[in-house]
């Protein structure tokens, strides 16, 4: 018998679209950047939907073909938006570089995704004078600035100026439609693990995710938005909001380099910023800022707090002292990167603030377009009671299935599918909310028991003289591991170590109770302002922990 096929119109899924579709029915609102240069450009989408145009143009004219990665090196800025659009919606594909990984690791990403064009703002001229002998694939090297702002004298041979290559388009250009399965952006984990690996987005993946970001239980935002993205668009394409502000209509706001507590605050007040997005360590710098000068939020309301778990306290903060809600979320590169974000069910509208305040503080429910399961180390389900905790598995059309040129399968077979493995232990309780025990590598394992250092951590964070906290696993003779508190002090807070492990008592069960605590004047951070335990962990390698 013949199939009856859906008789509705061929459309691939084009991440251009995007662009157009602000361009036209959004065309005057507004882009507003903080530059690298120190002052703020505005403009609009259809001034921007122009430029990309104009952008993809120029890149033809450098002899970029259908597949050829174009690289970036820089901060959230609107030359940083053109890019993403001119050349994704191109057939190029994004390849956006963490500039705070160390130059060794910067020359071998690139070098692995044979980068053919490099832009990158100018505060990173000297990293790219140093790298450029060593990337071998770069055919030309793009300066993001005007003419007058060139350097001169560079020994980047042919060092081209981005303005220069935009003023030399005429715009008559329109965006190609090609397979929508087709690579559009090219994001590398950190590799705190060996190498860093690519994960490959297609338009279809990012439009999709985009999709699934804006629902109202997603990230939740409409035109009616300002969202002004702390996450850097080298960090997963900043979460998905440079593709969802143009798809609903909101207004963006790039903070540029000036990521400190003061300038994100004036910027958002400046500029009516509703909506926002950042790791924690992000809000550390702002709420201090904020407290210190007895500051309030005039238009903030919302922010998605993710990348590592978002501590209890710092909630707690952002809604009572500033009206601000907390969406936590959480998600990685493998996976474009949204997977859950916490939000209330009808059934929750009874509960007191507290309970629902429990609730709101896990990691969340997944955003249709993911799946999710807990595994034992067998590969067998586990219950969705909220105490068994797992591997957490996912998956999705946002989820990738094979790493950039790397033949084997990360995937694992869970009930005859395949899963993604995220690496991640959780549970996941009876309304499917998920809650991150510990990333596999970082869990503290005492005698057979296992202990969650976000746990540990987020107890910490709770005490008013604790900055920051990191828990990590200390050898130990009988338990074989015990955790080590790591803390940062408030400026001129008194603490101690009995103070310190006196404020567990109660908030977790005795043997779970760090051994020891260790205070220090800074916690080491990743490229993407999460905790590096693997560096504390190495740090703290030889602390002997008190034996009573
Ligand atoms: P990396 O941290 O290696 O640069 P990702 O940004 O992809 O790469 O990190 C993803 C990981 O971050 C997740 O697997 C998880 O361990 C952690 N993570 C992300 N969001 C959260 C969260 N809300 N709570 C706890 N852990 C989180």
């Amino acid at each position: 018998m013949a199939r009856l096929m859906g008789q509705m119109m061929q459309m691939p899924l084009m991440i251009s679209s995007l662009l157009v579709h602000a361009a036209r029915h959004h065309g005057d609102t507004e882009i507003v950047s903080k530059r690298v240069e120190g002052d703020i450009h505005r403009y609009t989408y259809q001034d921007a939907e122009l430029r990309a145009r104009k952008l993809a143009q120029a890149f033809a004219r450098l002899g970029c073909e259908p597949g050829d990665r174009v690289a970036t090196l820089a901060w959230n800025g609107y030359r940083h938006f053109e890019i993403y659009y001119g050349a994704s919606g191109s057939e190029l594909v994004c390849h956006t570089i963490n500039p705070r990984l160390f130059p060794e690791q910067i020359a071998w990403i690139a070098n692995d995704a044979a980068d053919k064009v490099l832009c990158f703002d100018l505060n990173f001229l000297p990293l790219v004078e140093k790298l450029a002998p060593q990337l071998s694939s770069v055919k030309h090297f793009v300066a993001m600035v005007g003419r007058s702002h060139m350097p001169a004298g560079s020994s980047i041979p042919g060092l081209l100026c981005y303005e220069d290559l935009v003023d030399g388009e005429d715009g008559v250009y329109r965006w190609p439609e090609f397979d929508e399965n087709t690579a559009s952006s090219i994001c590398y984990t950190s590799g705190t693990t060996g190498n860093p690996k690519g994960a490959v987005y297609s338009h279809r993946s990012t439009l999709l995710h985009t999709y699934g970001l804006a629902l109202p239980d997603g990230m939740g935002v409409g035109a009616k938005d300002v969202i002004l993205p702390v996450v850097p668009m080298f960090h997963v394409n900043a979460w998905g909001t440079p593709y969802a502000a143009p798809m609903i209509g909101a207004k963006l706001v790039f903070p540029g380099p000036h990521l400190d507590g003061k300038s994100l605050y004036e910027l958002m007040e400046a500029e009516k910023v509703t909506f926002s997005a950042g790791v924690p360590t992000v809000w550390l710098g702002l709420i201090n800022f904020a407290q210190a000068g007895k500051l309030k939020f005039s238009t903030l309301r919302r922010t998605v707090i993710g990348g590592s778990a978002c501590p209890p306290a710092m909630m707690r903060t952002l809604e009572d002292e500033f009206d601000v809600e907390v969406i936590h979320a959480w998600g990685m590169t493998e996976m474009s990167p949204l997977g859950t974000l916490s939000k209330l069910k009808a059934k929750h509208a009874s509960l007191d603030a507290e309970a629902q305040r429990r609730i709101l503080e896990k990691q969340g429910k997944v955003i249709f377009g993911v799946d999710m399961e807990i595994i034992d180390d067998d590969g067998a389900s586990l219950p969705w009671d909220g105490k068994a905790s797992g591997n957490l598995v996912v998956r999705g059309p946002w989820v990738i299935q094979s790493y950039y040129q790397r033949p084997e399968s990360p995937l694992v077979k869970v009930n005859g599918r395949d899963w993604f493995p995220t690496g991640d232990v959780a549970a996941i309780d009876a309304d499917a909310y998920m809650q991150i025990t510990d990333r596999s590598k970082d869990v503290i394992k005492s005698g057979g028991e296992w202990i969650s250092s976000i746990d540990l951590e987020n107890i910490a964070m709770g005490h008013p003289a604790v900055l920051e906290a990191a828990a990590i696993a200390c050898r130990h003779p009988k338990w074989d591991e015990r955790p080590l508190l790591v803390v940062v002090k408030k400026p001129g807070a008194d603490l101690t170590r009995e103070q310190m492990l006196g404020y567990f008592e109660g908030r977790i069960a005795k043997w779970q109770i760090p051994d020891d605590v260790a205070f220090v004047s800074e916690i080491p951070h990743t490229a993407t302002g999460k905790i590096q335990k693997l560096k504390l962990r190495e740090l703290f390698k030889d602390h002997r922990l008190p034996t009573n």
